[in-house]
């Protein structure tokens, strides 16, 4: 019965609305006059009730000879799509971790990974570590801006060797994880439990190692089990935020072991790669994206793969629910707020000082001093937290330099304050919000 129906769908639409909207369909039951359908998710029971229902009500009551009822089921909830779509990869990685022993995340390995220029050197240097762990590039260092795929790198790493020689002993572990296990450990009388299972290890996959900033407890014991293992010639692979040699604040003796291996960086993506990503990731999530869209996406989208995922993500999701075709028009307005974002290199630290200056009303000498009254360092706070969330500076200390010399527990403090406060005070939200619009105006 539903092949007829949808047989007789076919006549009226395009391939291209019949392949992405009614073949994913499935009929399920048909019970008294209600007549029962699977859809993969909300935006088809959208599709559907505002495109087709009546249509195929009509063909169902014609073949049945009596008046069917539609009623459509979703095998996913809308919260879930909205949950993807909001999720940051970092997310994913946490409920990851609580489901795997060894906390690699599958869904990242080197076949998904795109090669170009800015990543090659990095890509190269993790698939000879996947191949030969422990053997030449020890420890492996890489580094770059947030969404260039280190934690990608780091998993396939990962991924690679357990398939190969799965019985190596190989974790990955968000350095954030390490210290608060490395704490709990003290805290409950563990801490030879966790020595042990660090140091049995065969590989080591350490996420954003910047995280010890400030720890030294915890970086002390780093220390050692970094070198335990290091002489056992036990493979580490470590992620970073920014080089070894701009770790300030972590000991010498622990950054000259980063250099004595290997140490890649990852820039941003160039447009090809760019290109290339976008492609990758609409056959991945099975979505057809027309060329000129991709080229328009990626053509406005730089600095951030993470971005560049999350527009596909959202322009498909968005496309779905509304029924609007995937054209450069309607992408570009679907991806406003994301590009304007993106945008977001051509915002200055100064900018930021001048405009909280104005709205404070102090000086912007006095920002940059060591007063400490709270007339000026509460509005230097905000001033930090914004530098923080709103420009390219992702390193904390060249922001601290911005501001008088701070250092980095000084500028993450602020930021931490200042987003706790927008969490509890809306009207303090509402007034960053306001500053915010007022700066990314200019
Ligand atoms: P980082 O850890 O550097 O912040 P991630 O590894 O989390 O970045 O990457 C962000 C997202 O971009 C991930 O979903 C990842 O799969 C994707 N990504 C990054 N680089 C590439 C690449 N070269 N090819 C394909 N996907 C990539
Ligand atoms: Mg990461």
């Amino acid at each position: 019965l539903w092949q007829k129906v949808i047989n007789n769908i076919k006549l009226s639409v395009t391939p291209e609305t019949y392949n992405l909207w009614i073949l994913p369909i499935k009929p399920l039951t048909i019970e008294d006059n209600i007549f029962t359908l699977e859809v993969p998710n909300i935006y088809f029971s959208q599709w559907i009730t505002s495109n087709q229902q009546k249509n195929i009500e009509q063909i169902l009551s014609n073949s049945c000879g009596q008046q069917i009822v539609l009623k459509l089921k979703s095998q996913q909830d809308i919260s879930d799509i909205i949950k993807k779509v909001e999720d940051t990869p970092d997310h994913e990685d946490i409920q990851a971790s609580i489901m795997q022993k060894d906390q690699i995340n599958p869904k990242y390995a080197f076949s998904g990974f795109v090669v170009g220029a800015s990543n090659r050197f990095a890509h190269g240097c993790s698939e000879a570590v996947a191949k030969n762990p422990g053997k030449q590039f020890n420890p492996l260092f890489l580094y770059s801006g947030v969404g260039l795929g280190k934690t990608h790198l780091l998993n396939a790493i990962g991924n690679y060797i357990k398939q190969s020689t799965p019985k190596l002993k190989t974790l990955y572990v968000t350095c954030e994880k390490f210290v608060t296990e490395f704490i709990e450990s003290i805290r409950f009388d563990k801490i030879s439990f966790f020595k042990s299972k660090y140091r049995s290890l065969d590989c080591l996959l350490i996420d954003d190692i910047q995280f010890l900033l400030g720890k030294e407890s915890s970086r002390e014991e780093f220390f050692h089990m970094f070198n335990n293992l290091f002489n056992l010639k036990k493979q580490i692979v470590i992620s970073s935020d920014r080089p070894p040699k701009e770790l300030k604040g972590v000991e010498e003796r622990l950054i000259s072991r980063f250099e004595w291996g290997i140490i890649a960086d990852i820039q941003p993506p160039d447009l090809e790669t760019r290109i290339a990503i976008l492609r990758k990731k609409a056959e991945e999530e099975k979505i057809y994206i027309p060329d000129d869209v991709i080229l328009n996406i990626a053509t406005q989208i730089k600095s951030n793969i993470r971005q560049l995922e999350g527009s596909l993500l959202r322009i498909t999701a968005f496309s779905a629910f509304t029924g609007t075709p995937l054209t450069v028009d309607s992408v570009q307005k679907m991806l406003k707020d994301i590009i304007k974002t993106d945008n977001s290199k051509h915002i200055t630290i100064e900018n930021i000082q001048k405009a909280i200056s104005d709205d404070f009303n102090i000086d912007i000498k006095d920002m940059k001093s060591k007063r400490r009254t709270d007339a000026v360092s509460f509005p230097r706070q905000i001033a930090m937290y914004l530098a923080r969330t709103l420009t390219d500076e992702f390193s904390s200390n060249t922001i601290g330099e911005a501001f008088g010399g701070r250092d980095y527990a000084t500028v993450m403090y602020a930021c931490n304050k200042i987003k706790s406060k927008m969490d509890s005070d809306p009207y303090f939200n509402a007034k960053i919000n306001k500053i915010i619009k007022k700066i990314q105006s200019k």
